[in-house]
């Protein structure tokens, strides 16, 4: 086996809106991508199935692996019954889905599966901002808010995937009256800082609110305390920030400077010394899940049993 012309492998970043497919070779180029909106399971997992067949005949080559980076919860221990479902997700219709049990007999290939952000955070392992680090998180602040953890070049998994946008956060209530908008903890810190509660808040999304607006001042205090409280937790190499929200370019310096201001001295020299080196934004262009996903599925592919 080895890097053969004609051998392929089925990228999947399966999103709330969109599924997002990428037919790549073993070299992680792109052969050819589309997406697919996320409506109904019993619509959208064939129109992924027929694309990646369909695909893989027309460049005269073979599915070898697939890679699923999913939106959850999803239950991602082997062992388990409900191992590859997408488990108890609000969105209608896709509750209890067997996403990677479909593909698994569908396209007959091994599957790897893993949350859509667990995707990413080892994309930038791959080919992004992580490439030689060990320890180290990804966080995406889009409509949502979720953390891939890498710890030790594995990424974090205990009874569940981390749930970093539901952290509760310190906050004064006389600057931000806003109750906040997440259905299970109100003022978690997706409750209080995502691209939803952006909206919320302020009455308008945040893509129409100028760079001066009071809003980014605020958005920048949460991260930064995010980021303050995940550097006490996990102590990473670094923290890369991605999703629609960071596209705001004031909110990274405005980042940095909360963040020492609250983390006051009290962090490793590396940290202190070179913050902007430290909480950087990813340079993938939103290609993370997908580069990411290819390569768990070849790590897979790669394996003895195949
Ligand atoms: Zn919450």
């Amino acid at each position: 086996m080895g890097q053969q012309l004609g051998h392929f492998i089925a990228a999947l970043e399966a999103g709330g809106t969109k599924f997002n497919c990428a037919l790549m070779d073993t070299n992680f180029n792109v052969i050819v991508q589309s997406a697919f909106p996320t409506t109904h399971p019993e619509e959208t997992l064939p129109a992924v199935r027929d694309f990646f067949r369909h695909a893989a005949r027309a460049h005269h080559g073979q599915l070898i692996a697939m890679g699923i980076a999913s939106f959850g919860p999803v239950d991602l221990f082997v062992e388990s019954e409900l191992y590859g479902f997408i488990t108890n997700t609000p969105k209608p219709h896709w509750s209890n889905t067997d996403i990677c049990g479909f593909f698994s007999r569908e396209l007959n290939v091994p599957v790897a599966f893993e949350t859509d952000v667990n995707g990413a955070a080892w994309g930038e392992k791959v080919a992004g901002a992580a490439k030689s680090l060990s320890d180290f998180i990804y966080v995406t602040v889009g409509t949502g808010i979720g953390a891939g953890i890498v710890v030790n070049n594995a990424l974090v998994r205990g009874v569940r995937h981390p749930e970093v946008g539901h952290m509760l956060m310190p906050r004064d209530q006389v600057m931000d009256n806003f109750a906040g908008c997440c259905p299970f903890h109100v003022g978690c810190l997706e409750g209080l800082a995502s691209g939803k509660a952006i909206e919320a808040r302020w009455g308008v999304s945040g893509k129409f609110l100028p760079a001066d607006h009071p809003a980014w001042m605020m958005e920048a205090q949460y991260l930064a305390l995010m980021c303050v409280n995940l550097t006490h937790l996990l102590a990473p190499q670094k923290i890369i920030l991605g999703g629609g929200v960071m596209e705001k370019a004031q909110l990274l310096p405005m980042i940095h400077d909360y963040f020492s201001a609250f983390i006051n001295g009290y962090a490793a020299d590396c940290v202190m010394q070179n913050t902007a080196d430290y909480i950087v934004k990813t340079p993938l262009n939103g290609a993370a899940a997908i580069i990411g996903i290819t390569d768990l599925a070849l790590n897979l592919w790669r394996q003895p049993a195949h």
